[in-house]
């Protein structure tokens, strides 16, 4: 295969070092690949940048895929988000944030078995980001839901379930408060389940859903939702299958595609060279099989799953003391260790 250039978005906060040691791991795996540094977030600002500046969405335009860091977002002012900048300047309508639990490692539901994959609707709903001050005591925000918008979402659910051999797909919304934005969501997802008579559609109310989350997450399959209620629930999902140290994600475009973790840029542990990389680290191995490249995405994940089980080399927020490179270097072994890649 010819050489894969990918755009790379160190980001912010641990983002710089879980970034080098994902890259680290996809060298060492045999990926012929030319990595396009571009600037986003705070290391965009203090070059005298906007939080996302053109040429980086150019690049990413160009290339078709990039890998991004996190990047920090100042809650109740300062710059607007560079990861909805990014999600809407290059129309990555859908946010998939999997939830897998891993061999080995300790958490309420260690032995669940747990597997759901949430479809996060990326550039809608009260992230569209219209929000003004109507009076100095009174704040509003709109809630922006298009038929459009839901459709393609919905199509690529039930599109990817379908591929992936998943058995259901639940739409998570709340239409009986909101019956004309999230109702045309609804509808919308019924009509497109028409289209796949072998796999079973049902709908659940956001709480609903949270609560069952955490009493019976195992009976959950394919969650299919609005931009809010998924940047809500992918984080619950996280938590049950072992922290946002472990929870990797992508947003699909038409055109291209952004892969990184769920997890923001962490700033409490920033530069200590203790943050897990395996979000990003899997984030990149969506982007693998994105790209075909299933062989280093295998060697990859069994070489994860394969430190994990053992249990002897796990970074901090899993309970071991591991920095960030030895988890890096481990990771690299093991997946020495592994059947050459043919
Ligand atoms: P931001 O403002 O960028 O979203 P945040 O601190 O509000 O940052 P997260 O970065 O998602 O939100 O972090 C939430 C918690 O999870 C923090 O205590 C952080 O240290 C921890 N955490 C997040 N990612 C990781 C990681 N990769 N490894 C270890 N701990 C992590």
């Amino acid at each position: 295969m010819s050489k894969q250039r990918i755009a790379i978005l160190p980001g912010d906060g641990i983002g710089p070092e879980i970034m080098e040691a994902t890259l680290s791991i996809l060298t060492a795996t045999g990926l012929d690949a030319e990595f396009v540094y571009c600037d986003a977030g705070m290391a965009a600002m203090e070059k005298g940048k906007p939080p996302v500046p053109p040429e980086t969405i150019e690049t990413i335009r160009e290339i078709g895929v990039a890998l991004k860091g996190p990047t920090t977002t100042p809650s109740g002012g300062g710059h607007s988000s560079a990861n909805v900048a990014i999600r809407k300047a290059l129309d990555l309508f859908a946010n998939i944030r999997p939830a897998k639990t891993l061999p080995g490692l300790q958490g309420p539901f260690a032995n669940a078995n747990l597997d759901m994959i949430i479809v996060r609707e990326n550039t809608e709903d009260l992230y569209a980001g219209i929000e003004y001050q109507a009076h100095p005591d009174v704040a509003q925000a709109i809630k922006v839901i298009t038929r459009p918008g839901c459709r393609r979402l919905v199509k690529y659910g039930f599109k990817m379930a379908q591929e992936q051999g998943r058995k259901r797909v639940t739409a998570v919304h709340k239409a009986n408060i909101m019956k004309l934005t999230d109702g045309m969501f609804l509808h919308e997802f019924y009509e497109e389940a028409k289209n796949y008579p072998d796999l079973i559609a049902d709908d659940i109310i956001v709480d609903n859903c949270c609560m069952q989350l955490v009493t019976r997450p195992e009976k959950f399959d394919v969650l299919v939702t609005e931009n809010l209620y998924g940047d809500i629930v992918s984080d619950l999902c996280a938590g049950l299958v072992g922290g946002l140290g472990l929870a990797p994600g992508a947003n699909i475009g038409v055109d291209c595609a952004v892969f990184e973790a769920v997890h923001g840029s962490a700033p409490d542990i920033a530069g200590k060279g203790v943050a897990n990389p395996t979000a990003l680290l899997m984030s990149a191995v969506m982007m693998l099989r994105h790209l075909g490249r299933h062989e280093q995405a295998d060697r990859i994940t069994n070489s994860v799953l394969r430190v994990c089980s053992d249990g002897k080399c796990l970074t901090v927020d899993l309970g071991g003391k591991a920095g960030t490179k030895d988890y890096a270097v481990e990771v690299i072994h093991q997946s020495k260790a592994l059947p050459a890649v043919s």
